[in-house]
């Protein structure tokens, strides 16, 4: 089964829609949370999504717009933005946020967040936080976002050492021995250095994973939360990726 992995869309609809063109065929579309927040459509992303039978989980940032975790936690910025998804938000995309789950076991891959330990809040960003998560999930391969940066952790089997590595663009890596964590990157607001939209293709039969990233309107974006009164910083930041 050929699977499409996005995270992190953050209501950027360019983005969303230039890696579904982009993805080519899939079987199955697994979203790992953060669908709204930052960004200036939070709707159309959901109403998007939505046109696919796919699985998906919460974020902070959706428990943030549903008043599920207190608004208080976020930075000023992304509190801003959060209060601003909220009040869009049509009954749907309501209803969709709600009936997210924490976390969730599909073909034999564990979906999280932020991690297997603490789904919607932890940041796996070092190998030392990332190997105490292997401890929380049984399945080979774990994806989280939440950091909104592509990385790999991948845990031996013999010494029970974890090392992190960035995956190359475009090349299907296939897991081997080890358990692993991936991290797709984020679809709507990279931290990269890479302002292009992230996203990850699974082949769950023969377990390779591809790193991919697709070039999307930053403008169009842009321009949306400009006229939304969103905070400046988070519109210049999509340029720049970071
Ligand atoms: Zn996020």
């Amino acid at each position: 089964m050929r699977v499409l992995v996005i995270s992190d869309v953050h209501s950027n609809l360019a983005a969303l829609q230039a890696v579904l063109e982009d993805a080519g065929q899939f079987d199955a579309l697994w979203s790992l949370g953060d669908v709204v927040g930052y960004g200036p459509q939070p709707n159309e992303c959901i109403a998007t999504l939505c046109a696919y039978d796919h699985l998906y989980i919460a974020g902070n940032h959706d428990w943030g717009v549903l008043g599920k975790i207190p608004l208080d936690d976020f930075n000023g910025d992304a509190r801003k933005a959060n209060l601003w998804n909220r009040e869009q938000l049509d009954a749907a995309s309501l209803a969709y946020l709600e009936a997210a789950p924490e976390a969730i076991v599909e073909e034999k891959v564990t979906l999280a967040h932020g991690s297997p330990r603490y789904p919607i809040w932890e940041y796996l960003i070092y190998a030392s936080v990332a190997k105490l998560s292997f401890g929380f999930f049984e399945t080979k391969l774990c994806l989280v976002g939440h950091t909104h940066v592509p990385i790999l952790f991948a845990l031996s089997p013999d010494r029970g050492d974890c090392q992190a590595s960035r995956l190359p663009e475009g090349e299907p890596f296939t897991l081997g021995q080890g358990r692993y964590i991936a991290n797709p990157g984020s679809v709507g607001q990279p931290r990269d250095g890479d302002p292009r939209a992230a996203y990850m293709v699974i082949e769950t039969d023969s377990m390779a994973i591809e790193h991919r990233r697709v070039a999307y309107d930053v403008e169009a974006t842009q321009a949306l939360m400009r006229k939304a009164g969103l905070p400046r910083r988070n519109i210049t930041r999509l340029e720049l990726g970071w």
